[in-house]
């Protein structure tokens, strides 16, 4: 009883703490977005997810708490969706054509646009570290297959083995999809959309944004999608807003889905909920694009508009409320 009331106290302060803190602090997490329908999940598996959504949202807004960067937070909820199988990043990402494991991941400081990205690595737990430490410990922004993981070895980062990245679900996705289609197409499903990524705001205004994949299931020939290229699948600018995608990233590419927003924001006037919700609802839905994105303002103000029947999100708003969502009918 004590813990309850002591719990609640606690709550009640950061609520207050938050409301006041200027910048407003806030964070967003996305798990991916695709054909979610209710039913679809088992009750376990939607319960897995939603734990691990909050407990990756409460970890970084944690650090913001505390007087942390925002680049921290975001670095920091990413490995845990990247440790969570439930989700296509790190552990449980979706397989290659040949049962393989190919990560992508970038990161980017919307203080000074200084950006970091890699792709196509194999065995790398926390390919989030490696694109944060491209940023911080390279000239490049992107680096990519045996050079970034050479990079990630060099800098002590920590490897693991199939065991560790594949999951029996994902065999067993593999083997529906290959069983099902003609060799010689790569077979893109919006089911397969699991992709993770955080965006947020910290005490300092300063705002950042994260994002990890295991690409999209069956993929060959080293297929990259949008979420190690900046500007597509990633984008930080604190004159704008910090945008992290999911979806079908070959759209996310074409149409430089998180530049678009941070760009509309920046040049047209548009808030970030009327310009992240013109560009995933109207631009990619005309293009035929499925996904959705996670964006934060200067004001601490989120969006998480998605096309699809779903999006795994969850979110600590600047008034300190907190909100879990999966399907197109919860509340935003
Ligand atoms: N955007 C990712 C890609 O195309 C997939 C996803 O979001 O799940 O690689």
């Amino acid at each position: 009883m004590k813990s309850t009331l002591l719990t609640a106290l606690i709550g009640a302060a950061l609520m207050i703490q938050n409301a006041f803190a200027d910048p407003p602090l806030a964070i967003a997490v996305h798990g991916g977005a695709g054909t979610i329908e209710r039913g679809a999940l088992s009750s376990e598996r939607e319960q897995a997810i939603r734990d691990a959504l909050e407990k990756a949202v409460r970890a970084g807004h944690a650090i913001l708490v505390a007087g942390g960067s925002s680049l921290d937070a975001v670095s920091a909820a990413v490995e845990i969706l990247e440790d969570a199988p439930e989700f296509n990043a790190g552990r449980g990402a979706v397989l290659t054509s040949e049962g393989g494991v190919e990560l992508d991941a970038s990161i980017m400081n919307g203080a000074n646009l200084d950006a970091g990205a890699v792709a196509g690595v194999k065995g790398l737990r926390n390919p989030i570290q490696a694109a944060r430490l491209v940023m911080t410990d390279s000239p490049h922004v992107m680096l990519v297959g045996e050079g970034a993981a050479s990079f990630a070895r060099n800098r002590d980062l920590v490897f693991a083995d199939d065991e560790w990245f594949i999951t029996d679900f994902r065999r067993e996705q593999l083997e529906a999809i290959q069983a099902r289609q003609d060799a010689a197409v790569t077979e893109l499903s919006e089911d397969w959309f699991s992709t993770v990524g955080a965006v947020a705001i910290d005490q300092a205004g300063n705002l950042a944004s994260a994002t990890s994949t295991g690409g999209m299931a069956n993929k060959r020939w080293g297929r990259v999608g949008d979420s190690p290229i900046i500007g597509a699948g990633t984008y930080a600018d604190n004159r704008s807003c910090a945008v992290s995608a999911t979806g079908h990233g070959e759209y996310f590419i074409r149409h430089v889905v998180a530049y678009d927003i941070c760009a509309r924001v920046a040049y047209t006037g548009q808030t970030l909920a009327e310009a992240a919700d013109t560009v995933i609802n109207e631009v990619l839905r005309q293009a035929g694009g499925e996904g959705g994105v996670i964006a934060v303002d200067p004001k601490g103000r989120i969006s998480m508009p998605f096309n699809t029947a779903g999006m795994y999100r969850a979110a600590i708003h600047a008034d300190g409320s907190l909100e879990v969502g999966i399907y197109d009918d919860e509340a935003e």
